[in-house]
Order: C-alpha cells, then structure tokens, then sequence
C-alpha cells in the first residue's frame, strides 16, 4: 500500500476527542461526519468523498496546531483549509510511522527500519512547518528511534491529498464486442514493442484497457514468445514448460483427421493462481481453418450483471469445480462463474471436474436448474457471434492477452491440408500488475464511460 493509501486509511480511523476546535466549534460527532455537515451545510465548494475533502485550492492548507498544543500530550497534528470548518487530524504516532527518511527507511532495501507497534503513543512535537515547498515537517522530540531530535518531512502530494479531488477510479477498461475490437484493430510491431518506446507504451495501454493485442513481424523463432514475455512480465513456468507448443502436423494414417472446435475457455483455472497473460506465437498456419476466437468475459459478466440480474445469484454463488490430473499433475479448484462485484469471469468447461458441486436436497437441485440457467445465459453473452471476434492468425503473428478476462478458442482445423504450430507462454498475475503500474505514468491515458454504462450499451439481447 502508498504511503499515500495508508494515510488515508488512518483518516479513516481518528476520531478527536471532544473539545474546541481550532475555529471555535464544538468537536462532538466523529470527524467524518463533522466534515460532512459542515461541507452540505456551509460550504458547497468543498465535497466530502468518504475520508477525502474536495477543496478548490488543495495547496492552501496550513498547520493549525498552536506551539503549546504541538508541546502537550495531544496526540493530534490539525491542518486547516479555508475552505474547510473543521481540520483535517492527522495522528502523531501515524504520522511518525510514516516517516519516509533514511533513518527510518532503508534507502538501499526500502525497508522499514521499525514496525508500527514500536511507536509510543506519546510523541512531543517541537516543531510543524508548511515548508516552502509545500511539504509538512514535523520536529519530533525525545523520539522513540533515534533518542535525539527527529525531523520527518511529508511530501506535498500526500498531504495535499487530504484536500483534492480523489481520481474518481478511472475506468482504464473498455469493454468489447466484435464490432469494437474490430475497428481498434490493436495490431503492434514486433521490434517495435521490442523497442520500448511509443508504440510498446501504447500496446500496454491496450492490454490494459481491452486485455488483448497482437504483434506482426515476430521472428519465427521458437525464443520469441519468451523474449516477449519478459517485456510484459515475469514468465510463468507451470507443468507444460517456460513455453511450450500447440502442433499438429499431417498424419498420412488418417488424412481424414480434423483438429476438432476448441470452445472458449480461460486456461489453467484448476490452478489457485492462474497465469494472467497469454501469449500465442503462430509459427506455422497453412491447415484450413483453425481461427482464433476470442470473447470480452469481463463483457459477458458485466452483461449479465446489469441486464439480468436474477441471474447474477446462482452464478456468484455456486462453484464450478475444474481439475487436471495427467501422471504427476495434480490439480483442483472449485470457483464461481461470476465475481458479484467486479464481473469478472471464470469460463472453462473443457476443464470441468466430471462431479460438479451440489447439495442433493430438494433446495440444492433448485440452485442448480437456476445455475444451469443462467449460466446458459452468460454462455450466449459470450458466443453469440455478434460478441466474438474472429482472426485467423499468420505466421509471424502473436496473439496477447489477458487469461483472466478474455476467453480464447479456436475453430476446427484440418491438418491434412497443412501445419498449425503456435509456441505459446505464460505471464504472472502480480508481475503484470507491477508492469503496468510501473508504466502507470508513461501509458497514455484514456478514459471510458463506466462499465455498467459500457455493459448496456453493447447488450443487444
Ligand atoms: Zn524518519
């Protein structure tokens, strides 16, 4: 969590104790709802969002705190805006623990040099300073770490925080139907992205955003995928290998063979932390048939969620159990088709243990016809072709994209025709979420209507 995130949760906690605040009102309700009725009531320029004021002017906070005050036991450092009638409070042994100097934190490691319980709760205060710059610094005295004087500055930006509008969670994601995906048309180059540049920085916006891209002009060489992989990042070494092979070459015994229709589904489910990120290499592709098919699950759930709602229920609750168990391998997990809250879906039946989860009461097989219901919906939401997009993919091309989110499959293929051999590889979860957040600044910012906004519009049934 930033230090930013943990300040506020701390807000979160202060409540002061009764007494005269710094402009002569009576603190008696808890600071939140103080500021909430002071905001509604006084001062229509200055909204409460949950622990947050929104103020006009951010920077024009000061310390209230008088020097007798900041030298007595008060536990409390207050700062106060114009706009505001009551002070933001900040929490002296919070505050200490915040502390982001070297002596407090380890500026080769970044790690703490204190835990948080080791901070008393008595903490004198020489000295709380607006500084020119706009940080706040705290003089602390007898401190409890470097039995000295200490000097703790806080950034601008943290404390101005308190007093700004909050970044209204951006929606950073677009849901998509065939028609979208089609005119964004997210084809990148290779030794573009390779390059890091303008063009890389846009195709992770896009991973992002719509949780698939493509790459043209890949080296057809069996080390690509990997290369690509570290660019987006850490790969994910499960049971097939660091990378591994899709292969079907011609089989003169049975020229009647056709690589049959592979449905949409999310790979490795049955696995507690699945890969987040796909990547498909095609390296050869002259069999008829064999498309690539590709479906928004976020789409489909948010669909679900917001235009058949009695359908939410069964799939939110009811688990579906997935399993591989091949020589050594192992694996089970049970999950719910649909996240109540995010819409976020798991959508794997190739992988479905064969006994599925269910109560044999009367109750229970009702669960389940309503389960099976709706999850015939959410199954139409996301093959309905209107929904899926369609791309038979070229040698030298690869296919990236977000497992957790989008559904991949394929159509047949008929491998007396020819060769079909893509090289594919996998991308952890949290290493793809430090990526992006490390990119989080350099990506180029767009920003979409809200989901359920997104969601009706592209509902067509
Ligand atoms: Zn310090």
């Amino acid at each position: 969590m930033s230090t930013a995130a943990t300040l506020r949760r701390a807000l979160a906690v202060v409540r002061p104790r009764c007494g005269r605040s710094p402009r002569g009102r009576f603190l008696t309700r808890s600071y939140s709802e103080g500021v909430r009725r002071t905001t509604k009531a006084v001062r229509k320029t200055a909204i409460h969002r949950g622990f947050w004021v929104e103020t006009e002017s951010p920077s024009s906070w000061t310390v209230e705190s008088s020097s007798e005050s900041l030298l007595s036991e008060s536990e409390l450092i207050s700062l106060g805006h114009p706009e505001l009638r009551q002070p933001v409070l900040l929490h002296r042994p919070w505050l200490r623990d915040a502390c982001q100097c070297d002596v407090c934190v380890d500026p080769s490691s970044g790690q703490k040099r204190f835990a948080t319980v080791d901070v008393p709760g008595d903490l004198p205060v020489s000295n709380a300073v607006r500084c020119e710059d706009g940080s706040l610094e705290i003089t602390w005295e007898n401190d409890f770490h470097t039995h000295g004087t200490h000097v703790s500055r806080y950034p601008r930006q943290e404390i101005e925080a308190y007093f700004s509008k909050r970044e209204n969670d951006p929606q950073k994601r677009r849901l998509w139907d065939r028609e979208v995906l089609e005119s964004l048309n997210p084809f990148y180059g290779y030794t573009e992205f390779m390059d890091g540049k303008a063009d890389y920085l846009s195709a992770m916006a896009t991973l992002r955003s719509h949780g698939a891209i493509f790459l043209r002009n890949v080296p057809l060489s069996k080390h690509c995928v990997e290369l690509l992989a570290f660019k987006i990042g850490i790969l994910q070494h499960t049971f097939y290998g660091k990378s591994w092979d899709v292969w079907s070459k011609p089989d003169a015994e049975n020229v009647a063979y056709t690589s049959s229709y592979l449905g949409l589904h999310q790979d490795l489910l049955y696995m507690g932390d699945p890969p987040r990120i796909q990547l498909l290499h095609c390296l050869k592709n002259t069999c008829q048939g064999g498309e690539s098919l590709f479906s928004d699950g976020l789409r489909a759930g948010s669909q679900l969620k917001s235009g058949f709602p009695h359908m939410l229920g069964p799939l939110a609750k009811q688990r579906v159990g997935y399993h591989y168990q091949k020589g050594e391998h192992h694996y089970h997990r049970d999950r719910t088709i649909l996240n109540e809250y995010s819409g976020a879906a798991y959508w794997s039946p190739p992988f479905q243990t064969p006994w599925q989860p269910l109560k044999k009461t009367p109750k229970g097989i009702e669960h389940y016809k309503a389960w099976k219901e709706a999850a015939r919906k959410f199954k139409s939401l996301l093959e309905q072709e209107e929904y899926v997009y369609e791309y038979k993919m070229k040698e030298g091309e690869c296919a990236i994209f977000d497992n957790l989110r989008v559904l991949h499959g394929r159509r047949q293929f008929d491998t007396s025709t020819g060769e079909r051999w893509l090289r594919g590889a996998y991308v952890g979860n949290d290493s793809f979420k430090g990526k992006l957040h490390s990119l989080n600044n350099a990506l180029p910012r767009a920003q979409y209507p809200h989901i359920v906004e997104q969601a009706m519009g592209l509902l067509r049934t």
